[in-house]
């Protein structure tokens, strides 16, 4: 399978920016709103196709990780903020 890595490491950053930042505790986190954060931040970031097969292991992906984290860290806290001021069905 084709996959976009890139989609991995901006579902972590979510769910710690989420999880980890007081800022963000009020953000809705329905399917529909964490699925527009991603595709918000994805499509500001730079996809990242690999080959893989399924369960295998992505470590030898994870310097990718920190090769871009600040990056996914800033589009995802864009994206956050995007979909809290213009989601349609919360509020
Ligand atoms: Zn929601």
């Amino acid at each position: 399978m084709v996959w976009n890595y890139m989609e991995e490491i901006v579902r972590n950053c979510v769910s710690s920016i989420l999880n980890n930042n007081p800022a963000y505790a009020g953000v809705c986190r329905c399917e529909q709103c964490i699925d527009d954060i991603m595709a918000k931040a994805l499509n500001n970031l730079k996809p990242y196709y690999i080959t893989t097969k399924k369960g295998e292991v992505y470590a030898e992906y994870s310097s990718l990780e920190t090769q871009h984290q600040a990056e996914v860290i800033r589009e995802v806290i864009n994206a956050v903020e995007f979909v809290t001021n213009n989601s349609s069905h919360q509020k």
